[in-house]
């Protein structure tokens, strides 16, 4: 067989796109405008590295729509960032807060870069010098960044104090939503680590619940085991489920009997990759991709699911932590092997809704406890859990076209409203 050209990330959105705007008739007006990004900003900055030696980065931010609200959407920091890659990304963070409902646009943004090559204090000055290059392109009323892959709650930090030491003295103060996922001390909010996996796993939830499907004695496997793995390994296991195989950067490890992801997490911790653990066996990728359970959640990269690998993906069901883990022939072949999806643009938006409660925490000088934050996170993603599953009725369509037909519908709405200035 003559293997098909690859399509760029972005292409395949605008695959993904093309198919729910035809479905539901998306006024051809509207269409042109949301498939387009608004603001792209690249940016080459230089960085003093601790030998003396300068190191110039390339830095994107891209946003994408903000019809809802400010622009909203993490950054990376990985060797594969170039535009194509960040404006997909910012595209599907404004099709999630459309779908459960809250009011933000989209954004993305990061830097070309392998951060394991570099020393803490160097990763501190790149972190602070791409914030002041961003200026004004960010802003807690405009665009929130927040962490995404090889990011965390400590660059969070830097980006903060970088920005607000750029504010005048008596604004300081009140800019301090201008990044979520904060330490909880320097204004995060409780939650919002375990948030993503959580939100992926109360969207299991539901769907094992409309199944008829008892997670107690369930078995599932987790490609990632950074923020949103490790922390959906930890909260499904507590459903009765049993983790058994495990993918990151570093390898990939099987053991029938079970892997404790909190001991994995701080064996993680300790080592800096799952390869190793004890009592597991070394599988490789290949393998990886077609050990049989139950589940499979995605939680690394893009286009893991792909024309190549769907065929032989051996689970009833993929939940989605990542963006972008399935390609649209991808798709095609899970749906034909009547392989559940939960859609990335539906099932890891608890990383955007607690984003969210964190930016209104800022706003009115309040805490919240996690019961509070849990609770709330439940009910949003759930009201788009079952917004996505009735539009999946309607239509009779696949979940990822219904969850992109929630969130058109939504902008389409305001669009129409509010009209196109002037
Ligand atoms: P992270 O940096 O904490 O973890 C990434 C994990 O992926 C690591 O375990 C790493 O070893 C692994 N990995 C990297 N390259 C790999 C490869 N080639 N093969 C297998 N594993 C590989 O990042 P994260 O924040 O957990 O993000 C993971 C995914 O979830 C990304 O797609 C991200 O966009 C998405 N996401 C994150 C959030 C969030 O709140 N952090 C929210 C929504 C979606």
């Amino acid at each position: 067989m003559i293997a098909k050209e690859r399509t760029s990330l972005y292409q395949n959105v605008n695959r993904q796109f093309d198919k729910a705007a035809s479905l539901m008739g998306l006024d051809m007006e509207i269409r042109k405008i949301l498939r387009n990004t608004t603001n792209e900003v690249v940016i080459n900055f230089p960085v003093k590295m601790d030998d003396g030696r300068v190191e110039v980065f390339s830095g994107y931010r891209v946003q994408h729509n903000n019809a809802l609200g400010p622009y909203k959407g993490g950054l990376r920091f990985h060797p594969q960032v170039d535009i194509d890659e960040v404006r997909s990304l910012a595209t599907w963070m404004t099709w999630k807060s459309a779908i459960v409902g809250i009011p933000l646009g989209g954004a993305k943004g990061g830097i070309k870069m392998d951060p394991s090559k570099y020393s803490i204090s160097e990763l501190e000055r790149i972190s602070r010098r791409f914030t002041y290059a961003l200026g004004n392109n960010i802003g807690p009323e405009y665009d929130i960044p927040a962490p995404d892959v090889n990011t965390n709650s400590q660059i969070m930090a830097w980006i903060l104090d970088t920005y607000l030491s750029t504010q005048l003295p008596h604004e300081r103060h009140r800019s301090i939503h201008v990044v979520t996922g904060k330490p909880v001390a320097s204004g995060g909010s409780i939650g919002r680590d375990k948030a993503t996996g959580q939100g992926v796993v109360f969207t299991i939830e539901n769907w094992a619940k409309d199944k008829g499907f008892d997670l107690n004695g369930a078995t599932y496997t987790v490609q990632g085991f950074g923020n949103v793995g490790s922390w959906a390994s930890i909260l499904l296991k507590e459903h009765g489920s049993k983790l058994v195989a495990v993918e990151d950067v570093t390898g990939a490890i099987y053991r029938q009997e079970g892997i404790d992801p909190l001991e994995l997490s701080e064996y993680v911790r300790r080592t800096g990759g799952v390869v190793g653990y004890p009592d597991s066996k070394p599988i490789d990728r290949k393998q990886f991709l077609q050990t049989e359970a139950d589940i499979f959640i995605p939680a690394a990269l893009e286009n893991q699911i792909t024309q190549e690998t769907a065929p032989n993906i051996n689970v009833k069901l993929v939940a989605e932590g990542a963006n972008g883990p399935t390609d649209p022939d991808g798709d095609m072949i899970l749906e034909s092997r009547g392989i559940d999806v939960l859609p990335d643009i539906l099932c890891n938006a608890g990383g955007v809704i607690v984003s969210y409660f964190e930016w209104l925490q800022n706003k009115r000088s309040e805490k919240w406890d996690l019961d509070e934050v849990d609770s709330k996170l439940h009910r949003i993603i759930t009201h788009g859990y079952n917004r996505v599953k009735e539009a999946a009725r309607e239509y009779n369509t696949d979940w990822r076209t219904a969850a992109y037909v929630c969130a058109l519908a939504t902008l389409e709405k305001v669009y129409v409203e509010r009209g196109i200035f002037p």
